[in-house]
This record gives structure tokens, sequence and C-alpha cells, in this order.
């Protein structure tokens, strides 16, 4: 029982709750009130009818002392007649000291049958008192109470003596009836009070339990629809108003952790699929929306074309001016890509100096042409760099979906695979993808492999070409010139494979074989007594911006015992331009070995001349291209002439390369050119053709 009211009292609500506490305790209230005031109201009652019972008893045994006296029941009965005007007097009786009685009254109406003295004849014994005579003195002034009669006796005293006794029988039934419709009139009042109470319990509840159901209905709402952003308005400033208040903090709470959680989140997300330095979309991303713009072509038969597009010389400034200046420089790049390119596009950064772009529902390859040759536009303005202008140019390779391929990685190696061809065609161009690329392109990668293994197994080697004096015919210097023989390819010259070497990194240790072969070689023929001829190694761009490339030169020097003064090294005019402040820095340290640097290809680099007097150079080598047309093109003679001639007055040696022809030879002779080189004299021959010209010069 006691668990089925706890049971009860905690799953029930809070209004039942309430209300039950209010009824209960009003209950108790009313209750406990109405039996103590009914219980007042009768002992009252009876104490009154007791007084006047009392008091009528003893009125009468006075009056009828005389008549007990003088044994005149006559008289004493006309005497207890007169209680006939006590309504609740049911009967009377004197009773002698012997118990009898000795005379008795009995009201109108009253049935002596329903009384306690069912006989109330004089002589008899009274019912109910058997011992009424010997307990008289002791009983004086007892109360016999019936249910619906109460019996008193009272002594009848005459000089100090009890003479008799009186006893009076009063109706109890008024009383009670009295007392029942008090208790009636109580009991509504009872009623109405529990009625009102319930009333008021019920706005009592009202105002405590509507506030807390209001704030459970703000927290369902708050889980159901996950906004944190709701508050309450507090009903007052009581506990519940304090319940409010710690529910808003609440909220406030989590939507702060959430907004915190959100951010983080969104940085997440953002470190995801976003390029950090640029903010550009990075490879995921990019291949997440290239898919969406795929699948939309296909349903709309539009085409996408992707490009590809790489910074040219990137490395170099990152080598010469620093990482963060590259950095800010893929910046100010990112930034303009995504100017001229349309919302639907998307411009995203894959890494280091790789862009890719791809533009939705392009109608032709030339409309593609047209935004690669955009891109590069955006290039001819010189970008600002911690306040210095910088000029860059990018390749970009152009592909179309679906014609040339229809998966994400098709697209890209095919993008990719043109931006090559655009590096290899000179930079600072575009070039559209073709399936004969394709071909060239895995050539590219196979052979890059194929390239890291060829020092180690010994595929390379050297064919020197000699330089001759024009006047005195003698061979003056060599230059070596590296073969590769590849195993399945056979020769491969150095025209394709050096910039691969250059791109994948193996140049480096190419060029360390080619000095260490070279001078050891040269070594070889000034120990054999050929003193003054030197050799000419070709240094490619990327090593020579290695600072260890002096490290390099001084090691085959060391290893080979070769006179630096018989080593030269020959370098192109963009490496200069290219790499300046180092360029001018290394060929000093060069410079100060003793070795003598030239310039080849002379003619086909910058036009700016400046550099010639900055940098330490011992001699020119006109490009080939120069002695070939000039004989056929008076510019090509005038520009061989005024080389010659400048070199003589910066004091430089001049070789003409790629000599063929008597003619050429003839003309650069009278020109005043010293060293001349071509197949005319002789072709790039190995070491042992190279001796048997020695002996015969
Ligand atoms: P280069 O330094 O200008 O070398 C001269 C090239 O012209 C050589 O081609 C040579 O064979 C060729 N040549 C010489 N005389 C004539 C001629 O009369 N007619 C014609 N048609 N060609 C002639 P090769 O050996 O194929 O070398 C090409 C380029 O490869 C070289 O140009 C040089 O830049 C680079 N190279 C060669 N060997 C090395 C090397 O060991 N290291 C580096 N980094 N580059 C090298
Ligand atoms: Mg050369
Ligand atoms: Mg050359």
């Amino acid at each position: 029982m006691k668990r089925v009211i706890k049971a009860y009292l905690i799953n029930s609500s809070i209004r039942r709750k309430l209300t039950s506490l209010v009824m209960l305790t009003c209950g108790v209230v009313l209750l406990s009130t109405t039996v103590v005031f009914t219980v007042k109201e009768a002992v009252s009652l009876i104490g009154e009818q007791n007084r006047n019972l009392t008091s009528l008893a003893d009125i009468l045994s006075k009056n009828v002392t005389s008549a007990l006296i003088f044994n005149d029941p006559q008289s004493a009965l006309e005497t207890m007649n007169s209680l006939s005007v006590k309504t609740d007097i049911l009967a009377a009786y004197i009773l002698n000291n012997d118990g009898t009685i000795f005379c008795s009254y009995t009201a109108r109406g009253a049935k002596p049958a329903s009384l306690p003295l069912p006989q109330l004849l004089p002589g008899a014994i009274p019912h109910g008192t058997p011992n009424a005579v010997t307990h008289i003195s002791l009983r004086l002034n007892q109360l016999w109470h019936g249910p619906d009669q109460v019996n008193l006796t009272r002594p009848i005293v005459l000089d100090g003596k009890i003479v008799g006794t009186v006893g009076l029988i009063a109706d109890l039934s008024k009383l009670r009836a009295h007392l029942l419709s008090t208790m009636l009139v109580t009991l509504i009042i009872l009623g109405l009070a529990a009625i009102a109470t319930y009333f008021l319990s019920l706005r009592l509840q009202e105002i405590i339990s509507e506030p807390i159901l209001h704030l459970s209905d703000a927290m369902r709402r708050v889980s159901e629809s996950k906004d944190f952003s709701l508050r309450v308005v507090k009903p007052g400033n009581d506990e519940i108003g304090s319940l409010y208040d710690g529910f808003n903090e609440m909220l406030h709470e989590i939507e702060e952790r959430n907004l915190v959680l959100q951010q983080r989140q969104e940085h997440l997300q953002e470190l995801a699929h976003f390029d950090i330095l640029t903010r550009l979309p990075n490879r995921a991303l990019f291949r997440d929306r290239l898919k969406q713009a795929m699948n939309l072509a296909l349903r709309n038969d539009q085409q996408v074309a992707v490009l590809f597009l790489d910074l040219d010389r990137f490395k170099d400034i990152n080598d010469t001016l620093g990482h963060s200046i590259g950095d800010m420089l893929l910046q100010q790049v990112a930034d303009r890509m995504e100017l001229v390119m349309r919302d639907c596009d998307t411009v995203a950064r894959l890494g280091g100096d790789e862009f890719t772009i791809f533009v939705q529902d392009i109608k032709s390859a030339e409309n593609a042409c047209k935004v690669a040759q955009k891109l590069l536009d955006l290039f001819e303005i010189p970008y600002c760099l911690a306040g210095q202008q910088i000029y860059i140019s990018n390749s970009i390779g152009i592909t179309l979906f679906p014609a040339d391929s229809n998966n994400i990685d098709g697209l890209l190696m095919n993008a990719d695979i043109a931006m090559y061809r655009a590096k290899a065609d000179g930079k600072n161009t575009y070039r559209l993808y073709n399936s004969e690329m394709s071909k060239q392109g895995t050539d590219r990668v196979a052979l890059q492999s194929d390239l890291r293994s060829a020092v180690d197994l010994k595929q390379l080697r050297l064919l020197y070409q000699p330089k001759f004096d024009t006047l005195s015919g003698r061979i003056v210097g060599v230059e070596a010139l590296i073969r590769w023989q590849h195993p399945e390819r056979g020769l491969i010259p150095p025209d394709l494979f050096i910039p691969l070497a250059e791109e994948s990194g193996s140049i480096f240790a190419i060029t360390e074989w080619v000095l260490n072969t070279a001078c050891h070689q040269a070594k070889l023929w000034h120990d054999a007594g050929y003193a003054g001829v030197t050799m000419a190694v070709n240094i490619s761009a990327v090593s020579l911006k290695r600072k260890n490339v002096v490290a390099m030169v001084e090691q085959a020097l060391a290893n080979t015992g070769l006179p630096p003064d018989l080593l030269e090294l020959e370098l192109t005019e963009s490496m200069l331009i290219d790499n300046n402040l180092m360029a001018e820095e290394t060929l000093r340290v060069l410079k100060d070995l003793g070795i003598s640097i030239a310039i080849d290809d002379f003619g086909t680099g910058y036009s700016s001349l400046s550099y010639l007097h900055r940098f330490p150079i011992d001699s020119l080598k006109i490009d080939r291209s120069f002695v070939w047309n000039m004989n056929r093109s008076s510019n090509d003679l005038a520009i061989v002439v005024a080389i010659i001639a400048m070199a003589h007055s910066l004091k430089l040696q001049v070789i003409a390369e790629g000599v063929e022809t008597e003619e050429q030879l003839e003309t650069l002779k009278t020109c005043g050119c010293e060293v001349i080189q071509g197949y005319l004299l002789s072709k790039p021959v190995g070491a042992e053709e190279v001796n048997a010209l020695l002996m015969v010069g």
C-alpha cells in the first residue's frame, strides 16, 4: 500500500501532487477542527444540561422535602407536575432512604417502558439504580446516561441529614438532534471548504506548475528543434525564476560551445578542403567539384575544360628570394586567378606552384584556349613582392572532358602532360592535350625512372668535341658532351634526357659524374703532354643553383689532379640572368679557383648585355644558329661581327660553334674569331679519337 502511494506520488504530475497535498492538508485541518468543535459543542451542551438538571433537582428536592417528611406523596406529585413545563424532563422520582420510590412523575407522551425505570411505581426499585440507596451518599450528583436519556440523582437534605433522593430523567434526543444538526452544518461547511480549497489549490498549482510546465515545454522544443538560441522569460524572482535563469544560462553555454564546435568543425572542414596558404580549394575539393561538373556535363551534353597551370621558374624565386616571398607570390597568383575566373568555375591549388582549373560548359577547344590565354595574360603585369617587382610566367596544359578522358585521374594526367609540353615548348604558353603527347609523356616518366640508375649502371659516356684555333688549326680544347647508352632505346642525345634529369633531380649525380670523368680525361691528356688542352663541361641551370656546385668542381679537381685553368664551365645566358645574385657569387668563387667560364649559345638569350660586365666571364660561344645563317642573312652576319667585336673589346675569347662549312670557317676567320668548333673539323668523338687528333695536330 505504502509502495502504491509512493509510486503514485512519484509518477503523478506536479499538478496532481500539489492538488493532493493541498486537499490532504486542508482535509486534515478541517476534519480535526470539526471534530474538536463538535466534541466541544457536545461537552458544553451536556454540561449545561447537567447544570440545569442539577439546579432543577435541587429546587425539586427543596420543594418536596416537607411532603417527604410528612409522607404526602400527593403533595410531592403536585410539586413534580410543575415539571411539565420542562419539555426535556421525561420523568422524575423521589426515593425514600430505603431506595423505594416515594413518588414519581412521568411526562405526558413519555413511555415509561422506554425509560430506565420501567416501573415508576411507588415502592418499586428503580431500574439501573439497584444500589441507589446503599451508594446514595457516594453517588450523589451521579449521572447515568443511556442512549436517549440521562438520569440525575440528588440527595434531599434536611438539617444536614439525607432524607431521600430526587431523580430526574431528561430526554437527550433534542440535544442529540441539536448536536447532529451542528455536525451537519459543520460537515456542509467542511464540504464547501473542501470545494473552495480544491478550486483554490487549482489556482495555486496553476501559479506553481504553469511556469514549470512552460519550462518543460521550452526544453522539449529545444531538444526537438536543436535551436539553442531560444530563451525563456522568467515569471518571477522565486525559486522557479532561478530555475529559468539556470535554464537560460545552460542554453547560452550550450550555444557558445556549439559555436566553438562549429567554428572548429568549419576550420577542420576548411583544412580538409581548402589550401591554407591561398584559401583556394585543395585537391580533394577540386576532385569532388570536378566530379559533379562532369556528371552535369554528361547529363546536359556539355564539355568541361580542365587546365593545369604551373608557374615557370617558381623554384628560382623560392631559392633566391626565400620561401615567404614565394608564399606571397602564390597568394597573389591565386587572387588574380580567382578574379578572372567565373564563379561557377573552380580554381584549386594542388600543391607547390601547381594550380588546376576547370571550366564548365565550354563550347569548344578554342574557348578553352582563350581561357588559358586569359590566365597567361594575368602574368604580364609584374607582381609586387616585398617592394620588388617580379615578372613570372606560367605554362598551361588543357584537356577536355569527355573527349580526352572520362575520369578525373585521366583528365588531370592529360592536363599535366600538356602542361609539360607547354614548358618544353619554351614556357609562358599553353598547349591543348592530344593523345600523341600521352605516349611521349609515359616515355618521359619511364626515362626519368631509368635515368636515376643510369650513372650507377654506367650507361653514360662522354664524347669530346675538339675546339680548334682558327689560325694554327691546333686543338686548343675539347667540350665534353654526354650520351646515354640506353639498353633498349639505344643512344639518347642530351637534349632529350638533360631536361628530364633536371626535373627529377638526377642532374646532380650526372653533373658530378661528368665533371669527374671529363677532368680525369683532361688530366690524362695533360699528363700525356698535351698541356694546353682545356676541358669544357656544360653545367645545367639546375646544377648552378645548387650551392654545392662549387664543392663538386673542387672535388673533381682534387680527385683527378687537373690544374683548374684547364677546366672551363659552359653556362647559358639565361642561367646568369635568372639567378642573378646567386650566380654572380658562385661564378666568383669558381673563378677564384682558377676555372674559366664560357657563355654557351651566346646571342639566343637576353638582349641585355649588361651582365657581361658583372660576371667574371672568359669566353663567348656564338650560337650555331648565327653561324649557320651568317652567310645567308646579313643580319646574322652583323650579329656575329658585333659579338666578336664586343667580345674583343671586353677582352673575351670568342668561340664559334656548329661550324659545318669552309665558307663559315673563312667568314669567321675574317671576322677575327679565334676558336671554332663544328662538324667541319670534328664531330663529338670518343677519347681515343681525340688522342689520334691530338697526335696529328
Ligand atoms: P651545346 O653545349 O651547345 O653543345 C653543342 C651541341 O652542338 C652538341 O650537341 C654538338 O654535338 C652539336 N654540334 C657541334 N658542332 C655541330 C655542327 O657543326 N653541326 C650540328 N648540327 N651540331 C653540332 P649535343 O652533344 O647533342 O649536345 C646538345 C646540348 O646538350 C649541348 O649544347 C649542351 O647544352 C647539352 N649537353 C651536352 N652535354 C652535356 C652535359 O654533360 N651536361 C649538361 N648539363 N648539358 C650537356
Ligand atoms: Mg656547350
Ligand atoms: Mg652551344
